[in-house]
């Protein structure tokens, strides 16, 4: 299953390591032949390449359209080598076998990420790359296909290994990746296509990932899991820079997710903004003057839930935050920056891993969600949601006070980020009770002020934080129980979607207890 290497066709779009690709085959006494660009840049290294052009006796032509199109191409690359009559048309048309395609495509999707024009987005759809890709790829029981960068070595050694020869299981494996780079390719070309013609649903949709890491195990240990990126290159904890600890896992990778997503939602010009995360929802979240006073704010909404948490943070890590965080077991710290202070505080801690990114994400960036269910996707947009103090609705007798009215909007930007049902009880800019992802609302409530409850007596505080507090619910309340539930744990001021049959009955409840209410008009379910 060892197939000879004597010619090999190079064109690719990103040049990186051609030219040393180009030297190792040189080496190995293989034929080059390329096309205009890359053909130019392994000559001005000194290699000697043939054009694909002198080889088809076409010029490139149509702006680069049709390159390598051509019969003596495609037939070099598909003309099987074992069948007599396929060698016999390779004879007569003068073609010569090809035994490796080394292709890069066009970068299109580069080029739609920096939102680039209808036209110029066309321009960048290679045609004729992916042609060969598949070529090459289908008669990889000959012929060796390379389209990641990452893969040049590997056909460099095999080279060395045997002789000028490749493995069939090295050309399988490189086929398998090449039908995926194409597949990735069109799936990039129609997911933009339908968002450039306005087609929310369009009839065919495909789905895409590059490999990025595999994971020791899944959300348990008897599942298998891998870590794809989706070649948008946005900031988040796809493409963080991980500076010490150990390999991520499935739950690190969605949790820390979750807790970088929140933190995003609060502009840094207005401060810092910090998360921690247990199982994809918040047990503490806080904004405030210093990096460090947030944090400790956010810590103490609940610091037995803490424990093993994920802190993220829209500012960058700091010496005395550092300190203040390595104090306890925390699994994953995210943030746009670390000092090195901040970096050497950790370096002592090996087993907690810190993840800096390049900015944050884009919190009102289009994304569409995916979600599989048992035979289909469900696809959406992401929630990009948003509530000002001008889409409050205030239905009370009483109007919130601006203080409160700061806490309300706070209380509203935790709640989307907490599994539904949630309630979320806020003090002075820091979440001081969590309720979440029960089957009742009234149940979340109850949590949330059971949880500032013991707090208050684990500090040795007179009273629950949530005597006074703002308080946030993801949906409406349909009965008044709920409402009710929270005045009594203390709560001031409520924030609330409104809408539900019975927000008469919720008003007069509110009215009662003299509580100020608003209604945002949205919700926040989160499943
Ligand atoms: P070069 O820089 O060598 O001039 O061009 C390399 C690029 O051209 C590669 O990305 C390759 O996929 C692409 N390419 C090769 N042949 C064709 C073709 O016939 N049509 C188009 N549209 N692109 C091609």
């Amino acid at each position: 299953n060892l197939a000879p290497l004597r010619r090999a066709l190079l064109s690719v779009s990103d040049k990186t390591g051609l030219i040393e690709l180009g030297k190792g085959l040189a080496a190995h006494g293989v034929e080059l032949l390329s096309t205009g660009g890359s053909a130019k840049a392994l000559r001005d290294a000194g290699l000697k390449v043939k054009d694909v052009s002198d080889v088809t006796g076409f010029p490139e032509m149509m702006d680069g359209r049709v390159k390598t199109l051509h019969p003596v191409v495609h037939g070099g690359i598909l003309g099987r080598r074992d069948l007599e009559t396929h060698v016999a048309a390779m004879d007569e048309h003068q073609i010569h076998p090809i035994d490796l395609v080394v292709v890069n495509l066009y970068p299109f999707e580069e080029t739609v990420a920096k939102g680039a024009d209808f036209e110029t987005c066309i321009e960048n759809i290679d045609i004729g790359g992916p042609a060969m890709i598949r070529s090459a790829a289908k008669n990889h029981a000959y012929v060796c296909v390379v389209t990641d960068v990452e893969d040049y070595d590997r056909v460099l050694n095999e080279l060395d290994e045997n002789d000028g020869q490749t493995t069939l299981a090295l050309r399988q494996r490189l086929a398998q990746t090449a039908y995926a780079r194409t597949a990735a390719y069109d799936t990039a070309v129609s997911t933009w296509m339908a968002a450039a013609i306005a087609d929310e649903t369009p009839r065919r949709r495909s789905f895409s990932g590059t490999f990025k890491q595999v994971m020791r195990y899944g959300e348990n240990s008897h599942q298998s899991a891998a870590f794809y990126t989706d070649g948008t290159n946005r900031p988040g904890v796809a493409t963080a820079v991980q500076h010490q600890g150990k390999d991520l896992s499935y739950n690190n990778i969605n949790d820390t997710d979750a807790a970088f997503e929140l933190v995003a939602e609060f502009d840094p010009a207005d401060g810092p903004a910090v998360a921690i995360i247990k199982h994809a929802n918040p047990c503490g979240v806080a904004r405030g003057a210093t990096l460090l006073e947030t944090y400790q704010n956010a810590f103490d909404c609940d610091r037995t839930s803490a424990f093993g948490g994920i802190v993220a943070m829209n500012w960058p890590l700091d010496e005395e935050t550092a300190k203040a965080i390595a104090e306890i077991f925390t699994e994953v710290v995210i943030a746009p920056g670390a000092s090195d202070e901040a970096k050497a505080v950790f370096a002592a801690k090996k087993n907690l891993r810190l993840l800096t990114t390049e900015g944050l994400p884009d919190v009102k960036a289009p994304i569409t969600t995916y979600r599989q269910v048992a035979g289909g996707m469900l696809v959406q947009d992401k929630d990009t949601g948003y509530v000002g103090m001008d889409d409050l609705r205030v239905v009370t007798k009483k109007s919130p006070t601006s203080a409160q009215m700061d806490d309300l909007l706070f209380a509203w930007k935790v709640a989307k980020h907490v599994k539904s049902n949630a309630i979320v009880y806020v003090k002075d800019k820091a979440t001081v009770g969590v309720g979440a992802g029960q089957m009742s609302r009234l149940d979340s409530a109850l949590i949330a002020a059971r949880k500032a409850e013991r707090m208050a007596e684990a500090m040795g505080l007179s009273e629950p934080l949530t005597k006074g507090s703002a308080v946030a619910s993801d949906a409406f309340f349909p009965f008044a129980d709920g409402l009710m539930e929270a005045a009594a744990a203390g709560a001031t001021c409520v924030i609330q979607p409104g809408g539900s049959m019975r927000d008469e009955e919720v008003i007069a409840a509110a009215d009662e207890a003299g509580i100020a209410m608003v209604f945002t008009g949205m919700r926040h379910f989160r499943h």
